[in-house]
């Protein structure tokens, strides 16, 4: 098979270093760009003694694309703050990389004409005004809300990947991922499942903002790590869901950690996030026709390997 040359921005974040796993393993030669803002240099650090890696510290926003001269196959954007807690935190950032950071990256898969794919969100659905989203949704975001920085920026990202792909023709897929979890989360990344794995660790209560009854749709990272892969070997440019369909309430989530922990662990209820999407849960028919893909580990296996992983660390 074609070993390919790869550049992932955001490399050593969440998704991006299981990226960087899966095409190093395959041979491929990859190019990891990050400026750890949010992630770890650990999360690579098993690849960087591999000689078909490259790790590169730098934040891409900064980053003079006429100095890159290489020819990739394949330009992966996934440098992004993607925690509520990390972009509330990062709000410039999170705007500069998502819409900055993306039209470098375009420019790279330009100059080399690789396939470009930006990993975006199911953000963009905002609160979501219908229960089960589709790729055709335009979303209910408020544009100056505190979260509007990233959802904001993943559309402002998204329409200029269609710019290019409409102006130059480039190859460009768009991802929206539902939300993912698994080994390599950061335990203080504030998201809800490293926050609860934290707390059933430490026998604290579990956090739950606002009544609870929210829901979310929760993703194994290898499941989607193979819809990713799938998605690059298309012939299809406009956005595809990618996330599993099973719906929780997150005080259904808080039940089935306790069960997997064995302890009566209580829950404490906290405000809500602004602007926290009521409901979320992705229509994955486009995915199942076009990938021939759905995610195959439930939520109760995700979470006892993400458990161990935790454990082993
Ligand atoms: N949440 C919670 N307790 C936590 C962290 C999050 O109840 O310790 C809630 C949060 O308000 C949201 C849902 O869990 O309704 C998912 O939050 P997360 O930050 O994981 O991701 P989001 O889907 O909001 O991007």
């Amino acid at each position: 098979m074609n070993k390919k040359k790869i550049l992932i921005s955001g490399g050593s974040g969440f998704i991006g270093s299981h990226l960087c796993d899966f095409f190093v393993k395959n041979g491929d030669i990859v190019w990891c760009i990050d400026n750890l803002i949010t992630s770890k240099r650990k999360n690579v650090e098993n690849l960087l003694k591999e000689k078909n890696f490259i790790f590169i510290e730098k934040d891409i926003t900064y980053l003079n694309e006429d100095e890159i001269d290489e020819k990739f196959d394949y330009v992966l954007h996934f440098a992004s703050p993607a925690s509520p807690c990390d972009y509330l935190k990062y709000p410039i950032e999170t705007l500069r990389v998502n819409s900055i950071g993306t039209e470098k990256m375009l420019n790279i898969a330009l100059k080399s004409k690789s396939t470009f794919l930006f990993s975006s969100t199911s953000e963009v659905y905002g609160d979501p005004l219908i229960p089960v989203q589709n790729e055709e949704y335009w979303g209910n975001v408020n544009p100056i809300g505190l979260r509007s920085v990233y959802d904001e920026g993943k559309r402002y990202g998204e329409a200029m990947v269609m710019a290019y792909h409409r102006k130059y023709k480039l190859n460009t897929k768009i991802i929206r991922i539902f939300n993912t979890y698994g080994p390599r989360m950061r335990l203080n990344d504030g998201r809800v499942i490293p926050n609860f794995i934290y707390n059933a660790l430490n026998n604290q209560p579990l956090p739950i903002y606002g009544d609870g009854k929210q829901t979310r749709s929760f993703c194994y990272i290898d499941d989607l790590i193979e819809g990713i892969i799938k998605v690059l070997e298309i012939d299809y440019n406009l956005p595809i869901n990618l996330g599993n369909p099973e719906e929780f309430t997150i005080i259904e989530l808080a039940e089935k950690i306790e069960k997997i922990f064995e302890k009566k662990l209580g829950f404490k209820f906290l405000p809500p996030m602004p602007d926290d999407p009521r409901k979320r849960r992705p229509d994955i028919t486009l995915a199942k026709k076009l990938l021939n893909w759905e995610p195959k580990i439930n939520l109760e296996n995700g979470l006892k390997k993400t458990i161990s992983y935790y454990l082993s660390c």
